[in-house]
């Protein structure tokens, strides 16, 4: 079972049109949706389960600039910068506190990167440093003597993912947009071109602009249109405490674990380097796409061949828009969580931070981690399809970069100036020979 998500009450209405119609009610749909209905558009978001179902409540809550790809940067210092003032627009708790963030090294190998990364941050002065291990110490005591040295940003923070986006999405509901939840997009209408209509389980919303904002179901969606979406997914678990006194505030990743506080004074554990990648009918029609990444990330992904292969081949057909389509069938991916590695990551750390010797485990879940070959997402217009927005392949870091990826997503709908430069984002990459690829050592 999914962790417990604050509650978005299901809506009386259903308009049988909108200005715009946003498929997807994560961080990033519902980010879009409360963008679009402050600056006066009529909205109107389809989420097929409840919101925030998929992985918009299922991370670790991180929202970071540190070891961020370049290409992202930007973006994410305009986030940080809307975090810090969510709470007030949204007049809710989405959790949201700066705490830090440190990536302790353990191998030469990852010293390396950690400086190369500064290098390539260097021109947007951000506040992330190299520590030493008494400065460690003084973050998470006792950690001076596990790490010599860590990656460290002071202005990163955390925010709760089983409260920011439902938070948001009530705002985007106050602000006017109407947020329809078990109510599947079932594919679009086009003529000439350009889109006319979102065609729903519940019927029809006659629109101008679309926005998707699927997550792992984008690639799916996007194929019924003609669109080739290189979107893979990864499975990721999790763990939650109970509430622990003495643990550091500081979230810490390192090889053999990662944690960071949660509001409710627990602790969010897990092992970033454990990572399952089901072989699907898409790992072999994308394997020239993700070859780079899969080199990079070989010694952190476990590839396995389970139920998903046969599920994702019955769910890639095409099924009439008068007919239950997949995404009725599926209202929440819920995958298992891998719980031998979990116990090993809060082993290790017990073994490492006597601290949480304590520790009680209460929950464990996974999620589906949409991936893109460059690990950065699509947040584009469509040159094929005028009237659609891609927003999605956040690839395991759009919580913290969600809510100003969702106001660069509405830019692109209203034709406003874009809150940053869209340009490495656009959806085109894909198919005009760019060769897109992760950075390394990120
Ligand atoms: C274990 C884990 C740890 C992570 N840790 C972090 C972290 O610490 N920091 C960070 O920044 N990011 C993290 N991430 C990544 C982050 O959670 C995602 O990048 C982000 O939540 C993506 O948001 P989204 O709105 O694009 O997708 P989702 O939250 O997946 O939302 C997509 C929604 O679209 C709906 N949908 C799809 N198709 C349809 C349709 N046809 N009709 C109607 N609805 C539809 C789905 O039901 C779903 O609710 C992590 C992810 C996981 C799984």
């Amino acid at each position: 079972m999914g962790p417990q998500v604050d509650t978005v009450s299901a809506e009386t209405r259903f308009p049988s049109q909108a200005d715009v119609v946003v498929i997807g009610g994560g961080i990033i749909g519902t980010s879009t949706a409360l963008a679009l209905a402050e600056s006066g558009l009529s909205v109107t978001l389809c989420e097929k389960g409840h919101i925030a179902g998929e992985q918009s409540s299922r991370n670790w809550g991180w929202v970071r600039k540190a070891r961020r790809d370049p290409r992202e940067i930007p973006l994410i210092v305009e986030s940080l910068r809307t975090w810090e003032r969510l709470n007030e627009r949204v007049g809710a708790e989405t959790g949201f506190r700066t705490t830090g963030i440190m990536f302790a090294a353990e191998t030469p190998e990852e010293v390396a990167n950690y400086e190369a990364w500064l290098e390539h941050a260097r021109p947007f002065q951000i506040d992330a440093r190299m520590i030493t291990s008494q400065e460690i110490d003084k973050l998470i005591p006792g950690g001076g003597e596990v790490w010599k040295t860590a990656l460290y940003c002071a202005s990163d923070g955390r925010a709760e993912p089983q409260r920011a986006a439902p938070a948001v999405a009530l705002a985007a509901r106050r602000a006017g947009a109407i947020i329809l939840t078990d109510c599947a997009v079932r594919g679009l209408e086009t003529t000439g071109g350009r889109v006319t209509a979102a065609v729903t389980e519940r019927g029809r919303i006659a629109c101008q602009s679309v926005v998707v904002a699927g997550g792992a179901w984008s690639r799916r969606f996007l194929a019924d249109l003609g669109l080739r979406l290189p979107q893979l997914k990864v499975r990721a678990s999790v763990m939650r405490t109970a509430p622990l006194e003495g643990p550091p505030t500081t979230a810490v990743w390192s090889r053999q674990t990662g944690f960071r506080k949660r509001l409710d004074g627990g602790y969010t554990i897990a092992d970033g380097h454990a990572n399952i990648a089901a072989l699907t009918p898409d790992s072999f029609r994308f394997f020239g796409d993700f070859l780079p990444a899969l080199r990079m990330e070989w010694s952190s992904l476990r590839l396995q061949l389970d139920g998903r292969f046969l599920q994702e081949w019955r769910e890639a057909k095409p099924v009439p828009l008068d007919r239950p389509s997949p995404y009725e069938a599926t209202r929440v991916l819920d995958p298992p969580p891998d719980r031998r590695t979990l116990r090993r990551s809060l082993d290790n750390l017990k073994r490492r931070f006597p601290v949480f010797a304590a520790a009680h485990v209460v929950q464990e879940w996974a999620g589906l981690i949409d991936v893109m070959p460059d690990a950065v997402p699509v947040i584009s217009r469509v040159d094929q399809l005028q009237g659609l927005v891609i927003a999605t392949g956040f690839s395991g870091h759009g919580f913290g970069i969600g809510p100003a990826a969702g106001r660069l997503a509405a830019d692109l709908v209203t034709g406003a100036r874009p809150i940053v430069d869209p340009t490495e984002f656009r959806f085109s990459r894909f198919s005009d020979g760019s060769k897109p690829r992760p950075m390394s050592g990120i």
